[in-house]
């Protein structure tokens, strides 16, 4: 039995033995190549029953059951179409937060976008509205990618409700914003949290940890665990096993 595997199966009997704690451990992506994007998943299919609608964070903590996983996807990189249509075969919804200044852009313009040389382009409107009628969701991250906290609030609130706006006005539906890096370094969660409230969007962070409705109604903001792709099987077994209960 490999590593994973080993944790796995001890993963899945603790697992069982917290049945009604509930929670949900929401993986914060970004590009998904190649064998990464197959690792991700084969997986999703092995592990199925755990894994759960992005628009399960609606309803944190009042389902029973083992905590469960929820897939997002940030930036809007070219390969999370090819990952949409894949979970959507599978049954599953994300959420993919996009930059919309970016979008449609060609790879020199991306490149300094992000302010370095990037793997791959990022999705068209098209690939966006593709993404939409999969039925998952589009969410902003920005206008454009930089720290909150290095703007002013008339800039912030700017970057937050304008690109909601946009997405709204393009695709119909946008009610999820997570702010660029993620961490409560790089924005004031309280004003992001206020923001996103006033336009009736939910905040998403890269704050690691299990998401449960007391959490949630005490923060504002959804935590999320960045992965690194290369690793998704790992870390995928170390989030079976754990949970809301043994985690906080
Ligand atoms: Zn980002």
């Amino acid at each position: 039995m490999g590593r994973a595997a080993a944790h796995r199966a001890r993963g899945d009997s603790a697992g069982l033995a917290q049945a009604t704690t509930g929670g949900l451990a929401i993986l914060l992506l970004h590009n998904t190549l190649g064998r990464d994007a197959d690792s991700l998943v084969s997986h999703v299919a092995k592990h199925r029953e755990r894994f759960t609608d992005f628009d399960a964070v609606e309803t944190l903590g009042i389902g029973r059951g083992p905590a469960q996983i929820a897939l997002t996807f940030d930036d809007g990189f070219r390969s999370n179409l090819q990952v949409a249509r894949r979970l959507h075969s599978l049954g599953l919804q994300a959420c993919f937060y996009v930059p919309t200044d970016i979008i449609g852009s060609d790879q020199p313009e991306v490149d300094a976008f992000f302010g370095r040389p990037q793997q791959e382009g990022v999705m068209t409107w098209d690939d966006l509205e593709e993404v939409r009628s999969l039925g998952h969701v589009v969410g902003s991250h920005c206008r454009q990618h930089r720290p909150l906290i290095d703007l002013s609030d008339a800039e912030g609130e700017d970057q937050i409700k304008r690109s909601l706006e946009e997405l709204r006005r393009r695709l119909g539906q946008s009610e999820h914003f997570a702010w660029p890096f993620g961490s409560l370094r790089h924005a004031d969660a309280a004003k992001v949290v206020q923001w996103c409230t006033e336009a009736d969007a939910r905040a998403a962070s890269g704050v690691r940890g299990f998401n449960t409705r007391e959490r949630l109604d005490s923060e504002g903001y959804l935590r999320r665990d960045a992965i690194d792709i290369r690793w998704i099987g790992v870390d995928i077994a170390a989030f079976l096993g754990r949970d809301a209960a043994r985690s906080r």
